[in-house]
């Protein structure tokens, strides 16, 4: 047996509009109100103290003063007379907003529906004026982009400050990875997902890379992805801030090379050599190959200056370190040692090859030739080599030392030491 008691339907009805959360008025067609549930009162007669709660149109003339017109031009036996309209009313220095929503249900009867919205309606305002801030920062910054991305990366939200950073268009990114915009030798999902995860743990995550503009165009870009929690703290997604260092990426690598080059040839600086070599001695895990040196001076050189001049001078070293870097290629670092001496660091070379690439170099050097006022002048150097020998310094030692044999044995020649 139920505790519960049974309500007659009167009953019922009556608990039903008193507890119903919004305000209710039926009424018929001459205005006369058959029945009107508390909260509707509550709600009306702070707006009309004086008004007659027996006539509809004189209660509800606060909120829609057009009320007995519209109903009497409301043909329909039944249907929605008004539909949420929305209505401001103000008491003293306080406004509210009602929802009105008129019904005949059937004839000549009629139900108001009335909800008091105000909080909504400020939710609304708060809400519609922080997106037209936002709006605003987004359309309107300058050198960054900012867009939101889902928990996997996929970019869901288009703005202005995408097209003004990469000249991208929403049909170009909406629901595709945030790895469309890497450089191909960045772009890969797994450094993506790396990178959302290490945010996702910390909050945020900041990284560098080239990245594309529309037009096929690289910028260096600095990206922050900083998670977007939603109201559980669950990452609802991430917020991506991008922001253009091209020029300061070029500034850096500028500098760097500055630091790191001979002025004059563009072949590395002493210092710069000193760095690589120890760095060969290192990273010496090669099998049957090791760090080789090759020491060159060029012969005679004192000579060339004193009959040319020095700028002839000057353009028989450039014309040196160019003849290096084509006969060797990328793999071999070519520094200016010192005046006219320069040291070739081959991180990893046979034995047996040492002499042939010493030699391929010489002969390569005798080709090398200058314009002056008297004609070509034709340049040989000396060449001095050696193979990893415990440490850098030895190294050197040991090509240096074949160097002045070299230069003993009548120059433009290659000696290698043993
Ligand atoms: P060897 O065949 O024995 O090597 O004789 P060399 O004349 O080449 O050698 P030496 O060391 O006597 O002379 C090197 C000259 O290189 C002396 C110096 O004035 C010149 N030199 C050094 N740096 C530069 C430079 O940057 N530009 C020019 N034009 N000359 C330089
Ligand atoms: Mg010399
Ligand atoms: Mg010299």
């Amino acid at each position: 047996m139920s505790d519960e008691t049974e309500l007659d339907p009167f009953e019922a009805l009556t608990e039903f509009l008193y507890l119903v959360p919004v305000g209710l008025m039926q009424f018929e067609r001459s205005g006369v109100v058959r029945l009107v549930n508390p909260l509707a009162a509550q709600f009306l007669v702070p707006l009309t103290p004086a008004s007659d709660m027996s006539d509809a149109y004189s209660a509800l003339a606060p909120l829609v003063p057009d009320l007995a017109r519209l109903v009497r031009d409301y043909s329909a036996p039944s249907g929605v007379i008004i539909d949420h309209q929305r209505c401001e009313v103000v008491s003293g220095n306080h406004a509210s907003v009602f929802s009105v929503t008129v019904h005949r249900i059937h004839g000549d009867v009629n139900l108001a529906v009335l909800e008091d919205v105000t909080k909504l309606v400020e939710q609304e305002q708060k809400i519609f004026a922080d997106e037209q801030r936002f709006r605003a920062i987004l359309d309107n910054v300058r050198d960054y982009a900012i867009f939101t991305i889902d928990p996997n990366g996929i970019i869901e939200q288009w703005n202005q400050s995408l097209q003004r950073f990469g000249g991208w268009l929403a049909d170009d990114v909406l629901h595709r990875s945030i790895s469309m915009f890497l450089a191909e030798e960045h772009r890969s999902e797994s450094r993506i997902e790396q990178l959302l995860s290490h945010a996702r743990s910390t909050g945020s995550v900041e990284t560098e890379s080239w990245c594309l503009r529309r037009d096929g165009s690289r910028a260096w870009t600095n990206t922050v992805l900083t998670v977007l929690p939603d109201q559980a703290g669950a990452v609802r997604g991430f917020v991506a801030v991008s922001r253009d260092m091209t020029e300061r990426k070029r500034m850096e690598d500028d500098l760097r090379r500055l630091a790191s080059t001979d002025p004059l040839t563009g072949a590395l600086n002493r210092r710069s050599g000193q760095a690589i070599l120890a760095a060969a001695f290192q990273d010496d895990s090669h099998h049957d190959e090791r760090v080789a040196a090759l020491m060159i001076d060029i012969d005679h050189f004192k000579t060339i200056n004193d009959q040319h001049g020095h700028v002839t001078g000057d353009l028989a070293l450039s014309a040196v370190v160019d003849a290096c870097r084509q006969a060797l290629g990328p793999k071999a670092s070519i520094v200016r040692w010192g005046g006219e001496e320069f040291l070739v660091i081959l991180p990893s070379v046979h034995g047996e090859e040492l002499a042939q690439i010493a030699e391929v170099l010489r002969s390569a050097i005798a080709r090398v030739s200058v314009a002056t006022a008297n004609g070509e002048l034709w340049l040989t150097a000396s060449i001095g080599a050696a193979l990893h020998a415990g440490s850098p310094e030895l190294l050197i030692r040991k090509a240096d030392a074949a160097l002045y044999a070299a230069k003993r044995e009548g120059r433009n020649c290659v000696k290698v030491a043993d």
